[in-house]
Protein backbone atom coordinates (compact mmCIF):
# COMPACT_ATOMS: atom_id res chain seq x y z
CA UNK A 1 0.00 0.00 0.00
CA UNK A 2 1.18 3.59 -0.73
CA UNK A 3 2.79 5.00 2.41
CA UNK A 4 0.12 7.73 2.21
CA UNK A 5 -2.92 9.34 -0.19
CA UNK A 6 -3.47 12.70 -0.72
CA UNK A 7 -6.96 13.93 -2.13
CA UNK A 8 -7.47 17.13 -4.45
CA UNK A 9 -9.48 18.57 -7.02
CA UNK A 10 -8.47 16.95 -10.39
CA UNK A 11 -8.68 19.57 -13.28
CA UNK A 12 -6.92 17.81 -16.14
CA UNK A 13 -7.37 13.88 -16.94
CA UNK A 14 -4.57 11.51 -17.06
CA UNK A 15 -2.11 9.08 -14.93
CA UNK A 16 1.31 9.59 -14.23
CA UNK A 17 3.64 7.87 -12.15
CA UNK A 18 7.57 9.38 -11.28
CA UNK A 19 9.74 10.98 -9.22
CA UNK A 20 8.53 14.14 -7.55
CA UNK A 21 10.16 17.71 -7.82
CA UNK A 22 8.76 20.46 -5.28
CA UNK A 23 9.43 23.90 -6.60
CA UNK A 24 10.57 26.62 -4.48
CA UNK A 25 11.47 30.33 -4.97
CA UNK A 26 14.27 31.44 -3.10
CA UNK A 27 12.92 34.85 -2.49
CA UNK A 28 15.00 37.94 -2.58
CA UNK A 29 15.47 39.75 0.96
CA UNK A 30 14.75 36.44 3.08
CA UNK A 31 18.62 36.35 3.96
CA UNK A 32 20.40 38.54 6.42
CA UNK A 33 23.29 39.46 5.60
CA UNK A 34 26.81 37.04 5.91
CA UNK A 35 30.20 38.04 6.21
CA UNK A 36 33.43 36.47 4.72
CA UNK A 37 36.78 36.61 5.85
CA UNK A 38 39.55 38.10 3.30
CA UNK A 39 40.92 34.41 2.28
CA UNK A 40 37.36 33.27 1.43
CA UNK A 41 37.03 36.08 -1.31
CA UNK A 42 38.08 34.23 -4.13
CA UNK A 43 36.24 30.48 -3.17
CA UNK A 44 32.93 33.21 -2.84
CA UNK A 45 33.67 34.90 -6.50
CA UNK A 46 34.24 31.46 -7.70
CA UNK A 47 30.98 30.31 -6.25
CA UNK A 48 28.95 33.35 -7.53
CA UNK A 49 30.70 32.90 -11.01
CA UNK A 50 29.48 28.91 -11.50
CA UNK A 51 25.87 29.88 -10.05
CA UNK A 52 25.64 32.86 -12.96
CA UNK A 53 27.05 29.54 -15.46
CA UNK A 54 24.77 27.87 -14.33
CA UNK A 55 22.22 30.27 -14.67
CA UNK A 56 22.95 30.64 -18.03
CA UNK A 57 22.91 26.87 -18.88
CA UNK A 58 19.52 26.29 -17.20
CA UNK A 59 18.08 29.25 -19.70
CA UNK A 60 19.81 27.52 -22.27
CA UNK A 61 18.15 24.53 -21.49
CA UNK A 62 14.50 26.23 -21.28
CA UNK A 63 15.34 27.58 -25.09
CA UNK A 64 16.19 24.45 -26.26
CA UNK A 65 13.30 22.56 -25.11
CA UNK A 66 10.50 25.10 -25.40
CA UNK A 67 7.36 24.10 -27.58
CA UNK A 68 8.05 25.49 -31.02
CA UNK A 69 4.98 28.06 -30.85
CA UNK A 70 6.11 29.88 -28.02
CA UNK A 71 8.20 32.46 -29.92
CA UNK A 72 8.20 35.18 -28.00
CA UNK A 73 8.47 33.32 -24.71
CA UNK A 74 11.42 32.26 -26.38
CA UNK A 75 12.96 35.43 -27.25
CA UNK A 76 12.27 37.09 -23.29
CA UNK A 77 14.13 33.52 -22.36
CA UNK A 78 17.16 34.90 -24.91
CA UNK A 79 17.44 37.91 -23.13
CA UNK A 80 17.28 36.55 -19.43
CA UNK A 81 19.92 34.63 -20.65
CA UNK A 82 21.90 37.44 -21.94
CA UNK A 83 21.07 39.54 -18.69
CA UNK A 84 23.27 36.81 -16.28
CA UNK A 85 26.36 38.15 -18.13
CA UNK A 86 25.38 42.12 -17.42
CA UNK A 87 27.90 44.33 -16.05
CA UNK A 88 25.83 45.79 -13.06
CA UNK A 89 25.11 42.43 -11.55
CA UNK A 90 28.14 41.02 -12.19
CA UNK A 91 31.07 43.85 -11.62
CA UNK A 92 28.86 45.16 -8.20
CA UNK A 93 28.27 41.36 -6.86
CA UNK A 94 31.99 40.53 -7.22
CA UNK A 95 33.22 44.31 -5.69
CA UNK A 96 30.95 43.32 -2.56
CA UNK A 97 32.35 40.30 -2.27
CA UNK A 98 35.87 41.84 -2.25
CA UNK A 99 35.34 45.40 -0.72
CA UNK A 100 32.61 44.66 1.74
CA UNK A 101 33.25 40.91 2.45
CA UNK A 102 29.64 39.59 1.99
CA UNK A 103 29.51 36.20 1.18
CA UNK A 104 27.85 35.20 -2.85
CA UNK A 105 24.33 35.05 -1.53
CA UNK A 106 24.68 38.38 0.48
CA UNK A 107 26.75 40.37 -2.27
CA UNK A 108 24.28 39.76 -5.12
CA UNK A 109 20.96 40.53 -2.74
CA UNK A 110 23.08 43.69 -1.98
CA UNK A 111 24.30 44.32 -5.58
CA UNK A 112 20.15 44.03 -6.16
CA UNK A 113 18.85 45.98 -3.98
CA UNK A 114 21.51 49.30 -4.97
CA UNK A 115 20.14 48.77 -8.68
CA UNK A 116 16.75 49.05 -7.88
CA UNK A 117 17.16 52.08 -5.39
CA UNK A 118 19.74 53.82 -7.98
CA UNK A 119 16.72 52.89 -11.01
CA UNK A 120 14.09 53.61 -8.39
CA UNK A 121 14.53 57.49 -9.19
CA UNK A 122 13.75 57.17 -12.59
CA UNK A 123 10.28 57.51 -14.32
CA UNK A 124 11.56 55.97 -18.05
CA UNK A 125 9.37 52.67 -18.24
CA UNK A 126 12.50 50.93 -19.84
CA UNK A 127 14.30 51.36 -16.70
CA UNK A 128 11.88 49.91 -14.82
CA UNK A 129 11.65 47.15 -17.07
CA UNK A 130 15.28 46.75 -16.45
CA UNK A 131 15.00 46.24 -12.77
CA UNK A 132 12.31 43.86 -13.21
CA UNK A 133 14.44 41.69 -15.90
CA UNK A 134 17.66 41.67 -13.41
CA UNK A 135 15.48 40.72 -10.36
CA UNK A 136 14.16 37.78 -12.05
CA UNK A 137 17.71 36.68 -13.40
CA UNK A 138 18.94 37.80 -9.92
CA UNK A 139 16.20 35.15 -8.38
CA UNK A 140 17.59 32.45 -10.22
CA UNK A 141 21.27 33.20 -9.88
CA UNK A 142 19.78 33.17 -5.92
CA UNK A 143 18.33 29.46 -6.66
CA UNK A 144 21.39 28.07 -7.45
CA UNK A 145 23.83 29.65 -5.00
CA UNK A 146 21.38 28.05 -2.31
CA UNK A 147 20.90 25.10 -4.30
CA UNK A 148 17.44 25.41 -4.96
CA UNK A 149 16.42 26.32 -8.81
CA UNK A 150 12.75 26.11 -9.11
CA UNK A 151 12.63 26.09 -13.25
CA UNK A 152 15.51 23.74 -12.88
CA UNK A 153 13.53 20.63 -14.61
CA UNK A 154 16.69 18.49 -15.75
CA UNK A 155 16.59 17.16 -19.11
CA UNK A 156 15.79 13.56 -20.13
CA UNK A 157 14.35 13.49 -16.41
CA UNK A 158 10.96 13.40 -16.71
CA UNK A 159 9.42 14.32 -13.30
CA UNK A 160 5.97 15.42 -11.59
CA UNK A 161 5.93 18.75 -10.97
CA UNK A 162 4.65 20.12 -7.10
CA UNK A 163 4.38 23.87 -5.84
CA UNK A 164 2.83 26.02 -3.16
CA UNK A 165 0.91 27.47 -6.42
CA UNK A 166 1.91 27.88 -9.54
CA UNK A 167 1.05 31.28 -12.02
CA UNK A 168 -0.33 31.24 -15.57
CA UNK A 169 3.60 32.80 -16.13
CA UNK A 170 5.25 30.24 -14.01
CA UNK A 171 3.33 27.62 -16.25
CA UNK A 172 4.53 29.28 -18.74
CA UNK A 173 8.58 29.29 -17.57
CA UNK A 174 8.26 26.17 -16.65
CA UNK A 175 10.48 23.04 -19.61
CA UNK A 176 7.18 21.15 -19.43
CA UNK A 177 8.18 18.67 -21.34
CA UNK A 178 10.21 17.28 -18.67
CA UNK A 179 6.97 17.11 -16.61
CA UNK A 180 4.60 14.20 -16.45
CA UNK A 181 1.84 16.01 -13.92
CA UNK A 182 1.56 19.09 -12.15
CA UNK A 183 0.34 19.25 -8.60
CA UNK A 184 -0.18 22.12 -6.27
CA UNK A 185 -1.95 23.14 -2.73
CA UNK A 186 -3.58 26.15 -4.03
CA UNK A 187 -5.58 26.29 -6.85
CA UNK A 188 -9.17 25.80 -7.94
CA UNK A 189 -11.51 24.07 -10.09
CA UNK A 190 -11.42 27.03 -12.67
CA UNK A 191 -7.67 28.68 -12.01
CA UNK A 192 -5.66 29.46 -14.89
CA UNK A 193 -2.59 27.51 -14.42
CA UNK A 194 -4.85 24.13 -14.32
CA UNK A 195 -6.45 25.68 -17.55
CA UNK A 196 -2.84 25.60 -19.36
CA UNK A 197 -2.12 22.53 -17.74
CA UNK A 198 -5.30 20.91 -19.78
CA UNK A 199 -4.49 22.80 -22.70
CA UNK A 200 -0.97 21.16 -22.54
CA UNK A 201 -2.51 17.57 -21.90
CA UNK A 202 -0.56 17.48 -18.57
CA UNK A 203 -2.12 15.89 -15.60
CA UNK A 204 -3.02 18.17 -12.85
CA UNK A 205 -4.10 18.06 -9.59
CA UNK A 206 -4.82 21.14 -7.22
CA UNK A 207 -6.01 22.26 -4.10
CA UNK A 208 -4.13 19.55 -2.26
CA UNK A 209 -4.12 20.41 1.44
CA UNK A 210 -0.56 19.76 3.49
CA UNK A 211 0.87 19.16 0.52
CA UNK A 212 4.11 20.98 1.05
CA UNK A 213 4.31 19.27 4.90
CA UNK A 214 3.63 16.29 3.31
CA UNK A 215 5.69 14.95 0.60
CA UNK A 216 9.62 14.44 0.39
CA UNK A 217 11.23 15.21 -2.77
CA UNK A 218 12.38 12.74 -4.82
CA UNK A 219 9.78 10.21 -3.36
CA UNK A 220 8.18 8.38 -6.56
CA UNK A 221 4.24 9.38 -6.90
CA UNK A 222 1.27 8.58 -9.07
CA UNK A 223 -0.86 11.32 -9.69
CA UNK A 224 -4.42 10.67 -11.20
CA UNK A 225 -5.47 13.53 -12.71
CA UNK A 226 -9.22 12.28 -13.28
CA UNK A 227 -9.88 11.15 -9.36
CA UNK A 228 -7.74 13.86 -7.76
CA UNK A 229 -5.94 11.05 -5.91
CA UNK A 230 -1.77 11.60 -4.91
CA UNK A 231 -0.19 8.04 -3.76
CA UNK A 232 2.89 8.75 -2.20
CA UNK A 233 5.41 6.06 -3.02
CA UNK A 234 2.97 3.73 -3.89
CA UNK A 235 3.58 -0.13 -3.94
CA UNK A 236 4.74 -2.53 -6.54
CA UNK A 237 0.54 -3.42 -7.15
CA UNK A 238 -0.71 0.13 -7.15
CA UNK A 239 2.13 0.95 -9.68
CA UNK A 240 0.91 -1.96 -12.34
CA UNK A 241 -2.63 -1.41 -11.02
CA UNK A 242 -2.24 2.55 -11.97
CA UNK A 243 -0.04 1.49 -15.16
CA UNK A 244 -3.03 -0.43 -16.48
CA UNK A 245 -5.50 2.25 -15.89
CA UNK A 246 -3.21 4.81 -17.42
CA UNK A 247 -3.09 2.68 -20.90
CA UNK A 248 -6.99 2.19 -20.73
CA UNK A 249 -7.35 5.85 -20.43
CA UNK A 250 -5.04 5.93 -23.53
CA UNK A 251 -7.53 3.73 -25.30
CA UNK A 252 -10.53 5.02 -24.27
CA UNK A 253 -8.76 8.94 -25.74
CA UNK A 254 -8.02 7.29 -28.85
CA UNK A 255 -11.65 5.59 -29.36
CA UNK A 256 -13.21 8.74 -28.76
CA UNK A 257 -11.10 10.66 -30.83
CA UNK A 258 -11.69 8.39 -34.30
CA UNK A 259 -15.16 10.50 -34.40
CA UNK A 260 -13.60 13.42 -33.19
CA UNK A 261 -13.96 15.52 -36.73
CA UNK A 262 -17.65 14.90 -37.67
CA UNK A 263 -20.40 17.26 -36.28
CA UNK A 264 -21.69 16.46 -33.25
CA UNK A 265 -25.63 15.70 -33.34
CA UNK A 266 -27.72 15.06 -31.00
CA UNK A 267 -29.91 11.62 -30.67
CA UNK A 268 -32.78 13.86 -32.00
CA UNK A 269 -30.94 15.78 -34.80
CA UNK A 270 -30.03 18.64 -33.05
CA UNK A 271 -25.94 20.05 -34.22
CA UNK A 272 -24.30 21.62 -31.90
CA UNK A 273 -21.62 23.36 -32.65
CA UNK A 274 -18.31 22.20 -30.82
CA UNK A 275 -15.47 25.27 -30.60
CA UNK A 276 -12.18 25.64 -29.51
CA UNK A 277 -10.55 28.03 -26.48
CA UNK A 278 -6.73 28.52 -27.12
CA UNK A 279 -4.12 30.87 -26.34
CA UNK A 280 -1.53 30.60 -28.92
CA UNK A 281 -1.85 30.51 -32.47
CA UNK A 282 0.19 27.12 -32.20
CA UNK A 283 -2.95 25.45 -30.69
CA UNK A 284 -4.66 26.09 -33.79
CA UNK A 285 -3.77 23.35 -35.62
CA UNK A 286 -4.11 20.60 -32.83
CA UNK A 287 -7.50 22.09 -32.12
CA UNK A 288 -8.98 21.21 -35.13
CA UNK A 289 -7.19 17.89 -35.18
CA UNK A 290 -9.30 17.41 -31.75
CA UNK A 291 -12.39 18.55 -33.66
CA UNK A 292 -13.14 21.98 -33.02
CA UNK A 293 -15.11 23.65 -35.47
CA UNK A 294 -13.54 26.89 -35.04
CA UNK A 295 -12.40 29.05 -32.05
CA UNK A 296 -14.67 30.33 -29.40
CA UNK A 297 -12.00 32.25 -27.02
CA UNK A 298 -8.93 32.97 -28.65
CA UNK A 299 -6.55 34.31 -24.44
CA UNK A 300 -5.22 37.11 -26.55
CA UNK A 301 -3.57 38.17 -23.17
CA UNK A 302 -1.19 34.85 -22.94
CA UNK A 303 1.77 35.72 -25.48
CA UNK A 304 1.93 39.24 -22.93
CA UNK A 305 3.17 36.97 -20.33
CA UNK A 306 5.99 36.60 -19.02
CA UNK A 307 7.15 39.30 -21.59
CA UNK A 308 9.22 42.06 -20.50
CA UNK A 309 8.44 44.34 -23.55
CA UNK A 310 5.05 44.78 -24.92
CA UNK A 311 4.44 43.44 -27.86
CA UNK A 312 4.15 46.06 -30.76
CA UNK A 313 1.32 46.43 -32.94
CA UNK A 314 3.21 44.93 -36.03
CA UNK A 315 3.89 41.78 -33.95
CA UNK A 316 0.33 41.69 -32.55
CA UNK A 317 -0.99 41.60 -36.46
CA UNK A 318 1.24 39.17 -37.24
CA UNK A 319 -0.10 36.86 -34.56
CA UNK A 320 -3.30 37.34 -34.73
CA UNK A 321 -3.18 37.60 -39.19
CA UNK A 322 -1.43 33.74 -38.07
CA UNK A 323 -4.37 32.42 -36.41
CA UNK A 324 -6.76 33.49 -38.67
CA UNK A 325 -4.27 31.95 -41.86
CA UNK A 326 -4.39 28.76 -39.61
CA UNK A 327 -7.74 28.41 -39.31
CA UNK A 328 -8.41 27.95 -42.99
CA UNK A 329 -11.48 29.98 -43.04
CA UNK A 330 -13.31 28.60 -39.89
CA UNK A 331 -14.33 31.01 -37.26
CA UNK A 332 -12.24 33.02 -34.86
CA UNK A 333 -13.59 34.93 -31.51
CA UNK A 334 -10.69 37.05 -30.03
CA UNK A 335 -10.72 38.33 -26.70
CA UNK A 336 -9.07 41.47 -25.68
CA UNK A 337 -6.61 41.54 -23.39
CA UNK A 338 -7.95 40.26 -19.78
CA UNK A 339 -5.12 41.01 -18.25
CA UNK A 340 -4.80 41.76 -14.38
CA UNK A 341 -5.63 39.49 -11.28
CA UNK A 342 -4.01 36.15 -11.66
CA UNK A 343 -2.67 37.07 -15.16
CA UNK A 344 0.19 39.49 -14.31
CA UNK A 345 2.74 40.60 -17.21
CA UNK A 346 6.30 42.12 -16.38
CA UNK A 347 6.33 44.19 -19.55
CA UNK A 348 3.32 46.19 -17.99
CA UNK A 349 2.69 48.15 -14.49
CA UNK A 350 0.46 45.79 -11.94
CA UNK A 351 -0.61 47.56 -9.12
CA UNK A 352 -0.52 45.89 -5.84
CA UNK A 353 -4.08 44.94 -5.11
CA UNK A 354 -5.43 43.97 -1.85
CA UNK A 355 -7.90 42.22 -3.47
CA UNK A 356 -7.13 42.17 -7.38
CA UNK A 357 -9.66 40.12 -9.05
CA UNK A 358 -12.22 43.16 -7.83
CA UNK A 359 -9.56 44.89 -8.94
CA UNK A 360 -8.13 46.51 -11.86
CA UNK A 361 -8.52 43.71 -14.19
CA UNK A 362 -9.62 42.61 -18.24
CA UNK A 363 -11.89 45.77 -19.55
CA UNK A 364 -11.18 47.74 -16.66
CA UNK A 365 -7.62 47.54 -17.04
CA UNK A 366 -7.44 48.06 -21.05
CA UNK A 367 -9.78 51.34 -20.31
CA UNK A 368 -6.90 52.13 -18.00
CA UNK A 369 -4.01 51.66 -20.69
CA UNK A 370 -6.00 52.98 -23.66
CA UNK A 371 -2.82 53.36 -25.85
CA UNK A 372 -2.10 50.02 -25.54
CA UNK A 373 -5.55 48.79 -25.84
CA UNK A 374 -5.78 51.15 -28.96
CA UNK A 375 -2.58 49.06 -30.41
CA UNK A 376 -4.27 45.57 -29.47
CA UNK A 377 -7.15 46.85 -31.66
CA UNK A 378 -5.73 48.16 -34.14
CA UNK A 379 -3.81 44.94 -35.11
CA UNK A 380 -7.19 42.81 -34.82
CA UNK A 381 -9.21 44.94 -37.00
CA UNK A 382 -6.61 44.84 -39.55
CA UNK A 383 -5.89 40.83 -39.24
CA UNK A 384 -9.58 40.50 -38.91
CA UNK A 385 -9.79 41.84 -42.40
CA UNK A 386 -11.93 39.61 -44.54
CA UNK A 387 -11.74 36.80 -41.92
CA UNK A 388 -14.38 34.65 -40.29
CA UNK A 389 -13.83 36.40 -36.87
CA UNK A 390 -15.46 38.30 -34.16
CA UNK A 391 -14.30 40.41 -31.32
CA UNK A 392 -15.58 39.85 -27.77
CA UNK A 393 -14.27 41.82 -24.18
CA UNK A 394 -13.83 40.44 -21.14
CA UNK A 395 -15.50 41.37 -17.97
CA UNK A 396 -18.04 44.01 -18.76
CA UNK A 397 -19.83 45.68 -15.90
CA UNK A 398 -22.55 47.84 -17.83
CA UNK A 399 -23.68 50.04 -20.95
CA UNK A 400 -21.51 52.93 -19.43
CA UNK A 401 -18.50 50.20 -19.98
CA UNK A 402 -19.69 48.74 -23.30
CA UNK A 403 -19.86 52.30 -24.84
CA UNK A 404 -16.44 53.54 -23.58
CA UNK A 405 -15.36 50.38 -25.81
CA UNK A 406 -17.51 50.72 -28.39
CA UNK A 407 -16.60 54.48 -28.79
CA UNK A 408 -12.54 53.47 -28.88
CA UNK A 409 -13.25 51.15 -31.42
CA UNK A 410 -14.71 53.53 -33.78
CA UNK A 411 -12.14 55.88 -33.20
CA UNK A 412 -9.68 53.15 -34.12
CA UNK A 413 -11.76 52.29 -37.22
CA UNK A 414 -11.73 55.79 -38.41
CA UNK A 415 -7.90 56.31 -38.08
CA UNK A 416 -7.50 52.85 -39.95
CA UNK A 417 -9.95 54.34 -42.73
CA UNK A 418 -7.72 57.76 -42.67
CA UNK A 419 -4.83 56.12 -43.32
CA UNK A 420 -5.99 53.77 -46.17
CA UNK A 421 -5.41 50.26 -44.11
CA UNK A 422 -7.28 47.85 -44.97
CA UNK A 423 -9.49 46.39 -42.06
CA UNK A 424 -12.25 44.61 -40.96
CA UNK A 425 -15.36 47.51 -41.26
CA UNK A 426 -17.97 45.15 -40.11
CA UNK A 427 -16.66 42.52 -37.33
CA UNK A 428 -19.46 41.82 -35.24
CA UNK A 429 -18.26 42.14 -31.77
CA UNK A 430 -19.43 40.91 -28.00
CA UNK A 431 -19.28 40.86 -24.43
CA UNK A 432 -18.60 38.34 -21.83
CA UNK A 433 -20.88 37.31 -19.28
CA UNK A 434 -18.96 37.29 -16.10
CA UNK A 435 -20.47 39.55 -13.62
CA UNK A 436 -24.05 39.48 -12.17
CA UNK A 437 -24.08 43.06 -13.17
CA UNK A 438 -23.71 42.01 -16.86
CA UNK A 439 -26.45 39.15 -16.25
CA UNK A 440 -28.96 41.85 -14.81
CA UNK A 441 -28.19 44.53 -17.63
CA UNK A 442 -28.38 41.65 -20.67
CA UNK A 443 -31.53 43.09 -22.14
CA UNK A 444 -29.75 46.38 -22.40
CA UNK A 445 -26.35 45.15 -23.68
CA UNK A 446 -27.81 42.75 -26.13
CA UNK A 447 -29.60 46.05 -27.70
CA UNK A 448 -26.08 47.33 -28.62
CA UNK A 449 -23.76 43.77 -29.37
CA UNK A 450 -24.33 41.15 -31.87
CA UNK A 451 -23.43 38.19 -28.92
CA UNK A 452 -23.12 36.82 -25.26
CA UNK A 453 -20.02 34.64 -24.54
CA UNK A 454 -20.58 33.26 -20.86
CA UNK A 455 -17.50 33.01 -19.15
CA UNK A 456 -18.76 30.30 -16.45
CA UNK A 457 -15.36 30.60 -14.64
CA UNK A 458 -15.82 34.28 -13.60
CA UNK A 459 -19.74 34.09 -13.59
CA UNK A 460 -19.21 31.11 -10.65
CA UNK A 461 -16.66 33.17 -8.71
CA UNK A 462 -18.55 36.30 -8.81
CA UNK A 463 -21.99 35.40 -8.26
CA UNK A 464 -21.07 33.04 -5.62
CA UNK A 465 -18.44 35.18 -4.13
CA UNK A 466 -15.72 32.57 -4.15
CA UNK A 467 -12.32 32.85 -5.44
CA UNK A 468 -11.84 30.59 -8.63
CA UNK A 469 -8.33 29.62 -7.57
CA UNK A 470 -8.69 28.97 -3.80
CA UNK A 471 -8.53 25.82 -2.70
CA UNK A 472 -9.62 26.57 0.69
CA UNK A 473 -13.06 27.53 -0.37
CA UNK A 474 -13.55 25.29 -3.59
CA UNK A 475 -16.23 23.19 -2.13
CA UNK A 476 -18.16 26.34 -2.44
CA UNK A 477 -17.22 27.08 -6.33
CA UNK A 478 -20.22 25.24 -7.38
CA UNK A 479 -21.32 25.53 -10.99
CA UNK A 480 -24.97 24.05 -10.95
CA UNK A 481 -25.55 26.63 -7.91
CA UNK A 482 -28.99 27.82 -8.42
CA UNK A 483 -27.87 30.99 -8.43
CA UNK A 484 -25.79 30.11 -11.52
CA UNK A 485 -28.52 28.66 -13.24
CA UNK A 486 -30.77 30.88 -13.50
CA UNK A 487 -28.22 33.92 -14.51
CA UNK A 488 -26.83 31.48 -17.26
CA UNK A 489 -31.23 31.19 -18.31
CA UNK A 490 -31.59 34.88 -18.05
CA UNK A 491 -29.15 35.85 -20.44
CA UNK A 492 -29.72 32.89 -22.76
CA UNK A 493 -33.67 33.93 -22.95
CA UNK A 494 -32.67 37.93 -23.30
CA UNK A 495 -30.19 37.05 -25.68
CA UNK A 496 -32.87 34.84 -27.73
CA UNK A 497 -35.48 37.51 -27.17
CA UNK A 498 -33.13 39.91 -28.97
CA UNK A 499 -32.02 37.64 -31.54
CA UNK A 500 -28.32 36.99 -30.12
CA UNK A 501 -26.34 33.84 -30.04
CA UNK A 502 -24.95 32.76 -26.74
CA UNK A 503 -21.84 30.43 -26.76
CA UNK A 504 -20.21 29.15 -23.48
CA UNK A 505 -16.52 29.45 -23.51
CA UNK A 506 -16.17 28.94 -19.18
CA UNK A 507 -14.91 25.47 -18.11
CA UNK A 508 -18.92 24.18 -17.79
CA UNK A 509 -18.87 23.62 -21.08
CA UNK A 510 -16.05 20.97 -20.66
CA UNK A 511 -17.75 19.74 -18.06
CA UNK A 512 -19.91 16.05 -18.77
CA UNK A 513 -22.14 16.76 -16.18
CA UNK A 514 -22.86 20.89 -17.02
CA UNK A 515 -23.10 20.18 -20.91
CA UNK A 516 -26.78 18.85 -20.58
CA UNK A 517 -27.92 21.67 -18.64
CA UNK A 518 -26.08 24.30 -21.06
CA UNK A 519 -27.60 22.16 -24.00
CA UNK A 520 -30.79 22.41 -22.43
CA UNK A 521 -30.71 26.33 -21.70
CA UNK A 522 -30.31 25.81 -25.00
CA UNK A 523 -26.94 27.89 -25.90
CA UNK A 524 -26.10 27.89 -29.17
CA UNK A 525 -22.13 27.16 -28.75
CA UNK A 526 -19.77 25.57 -26.50
CA UNK A 527 -16.29 26.32 -26.60
CA UNK A 528 -13.47 24.30 -25.06
CA UNK A 529 -9.60 23.58 -24.46
CA UNK A 530 -9.05 21.19 -27.63
CA UNK A 531 -8.16 18.21 -25.28
CA UNK A 532 -12.01 18.11 -24.38
CA UNK A 533 -13.83 18.36 -27.78
CA UNK A 534 -13.94 14.42 -28.50
CA UNK A 535 -15.05 13.45 -25.11
CA UNK A 536 -17.78 16.08 -25.46
CA UNK A 537 -18.39 15.41 -29.26
CA UNK A 538 -18.67 12.05 -28.02
CA UNK A 539 -21.36 12.77 -25.24
CA UNK A 540 -23.43 14.88 -27.29
CA UNK A 541 -24.00 12.27 -29.51
CA UNK A 542 -25.67 10.56 -26.48
CA UNK A 543 -28.29 12.77 -25.20
CA UNK A 544 -31.44 14.35 -26.48
CA UNK A 545 -32.20 18.05 -27.19
CA UNK A 546 -35.62 17.48 -26.10
CA UNK A 547 -34.73 15.64 -22.75
CA UNK A 548 -31.68 17.89 -22.32
CA UNK A 549 -34.56 21.12 -22.19
CA UNK A 550 -36.98 19.29 -19.95
CA UNK A 551 -34.34 18.51 -17.57
CA UNK A 552 -33.34 21.95 -17.28
CA UNK A 553 -37.38 22.98 -16.76
CA UNK A 554 -36.66 21.03 -13.85
CA UNK A 555 -33.32 22.23 -12.19
CA UNK A 556 -34.76 25.82 -12.27
CA UNK A 557 -37.19 24.10 -10.13
CA UNK A 558 -34.61 23.06 -7.38
CA UNK A 559 -33.73 25.44 -4.67
CA UNK A 560 -30.26 23.91 -3.52
CA UNK A 561 -27.29 22.94 -5.33
CA UNK A 562 -27.22 19.31 -3.89
CA UNK A 563 -30.97 18.91 -5.41
CA UNK A 564 -29.54 19.87 -8.64
CA UNK A 565 -26.41 18.09 -8.76
CA UNK A 566 -28.58 15.50 -7.72
CA UNK A 567 -31.02 15.35 -10.71
CA UNK A 568 -28.12 16.43 -12.83
CA UNK A 569 -25.94 12.99 -11.47
CA UNK A 570 -29.34 10.72 -12.73
CA UNK A 571 -29.75 12.21 -15.76
CA UNK A 572 -26.12 11.50 -16.75
CA UNK A 573 -26.12 8.19 -15.61
CA UNK A 574 -28.92 7.12 -17.37
CA UNK A 575 -28.50 8.58 -20.76
CA UNK A 576 -24.60 7.71 -21.07
CA UNK A 577 -22.87 4.36 -21.81
CA UNK A 578 -20.77 2.32 -19.84
CA UNK A 579 -17.30 3.55 -21.76
CA UNK A 580 -18.08 7.23 -20.61
CA UNK A 581 -17.22 5.80 -17.24
CA UNK A 582 -13.94 7.15 -17.50
CA UNK A 583 -14.95 10.63 -18.41
CA UNK A 584 -16.85 11.11 -15.31
CA UNK A 585 -14.94 9.16 -12.94
CA UNK A 586 -12.63 11.89 -12.55
CA UNK A 587 -15.91 14.21 -11.44
CA UNK A 588 -16.95 11.46 -8.58
CA UNK A 589 -17.57 13.33 -5.65
CA UNK A 590 -18.10 17.18 -7.07
CA UNK A 591 -21.39 16.50 -7.53
CA UNK A 592 -22.69 14.39 -4.65
C1 LIG B 1 -14.28 32.52 -17.84
O1 LIG B 1 -14.17 33.35 -16.94
O2 LIG B 1 -15.12 31.59 -17.83
C2 LIG B 1 -13.37 32.56 -19.00
C3 LIG B 1 -13.53 31.78 -20.04
O3 LIG B 1 -12.31 33.41 -18.92
P1 LIG B 1 -10.94 33.06 -18.12
O4 LIG B 1 -11.05 31.64 -17.64
O5 LIG B 1 -9.84 33.27 -19.06
O6 LIG B 1 -11.00 34.05 -17.00
MG1 LIG C 1 -12.89 35.07 -17.22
Amino acid sequence: MAQNILHGIPISGGIAIGKLVYMQHQELGELSPSYISYSEVVREQKRFSHAVSATEQSFERALNSLPEHMTSEGDIIYMHKMLCRDPKLIDRTNANIEMKLLCAESALQRALEDISLEFSEIEDDFFRETINDLHLVGERIMDKLTGKDPYDLKEGEPVILMARDLSPADTIELSLDNVLAMVTEDGGKTSHAGILARSMGIPAVVGVMGLGRTVVEGDVVIVDGLKGTILLNPSDEEKSRYTQSALEYERYKEKISQKCRDTAETVDGHKVEVLANVGWVEEIPKAIKSGAEGVGLYRTEYSFLNRTSIPSESELFKEYSDAVQALEGKSVCFRTLDLGSDKLTLSLEHLDEANPALGLRATRYCLRHPRLFRAQLRALLRACAGAHASLMFPLVADLTELRKITHIVSEVRQELADQNEIFARDISMGVMVELPSTVILADELAEEIDFFSIGTNDLTQYTLGVDRANAQVSHLYQPLHPAVLHSIKRVVDVAHQSGIAVNVCGEMAADPYCLPVLLGMPVDTVSMSAQAIPGIKSIIRQLSLEECLDLVRSVLKANTTSRVNRMVREFVYSKTREDMAFHFSHLAGTYD
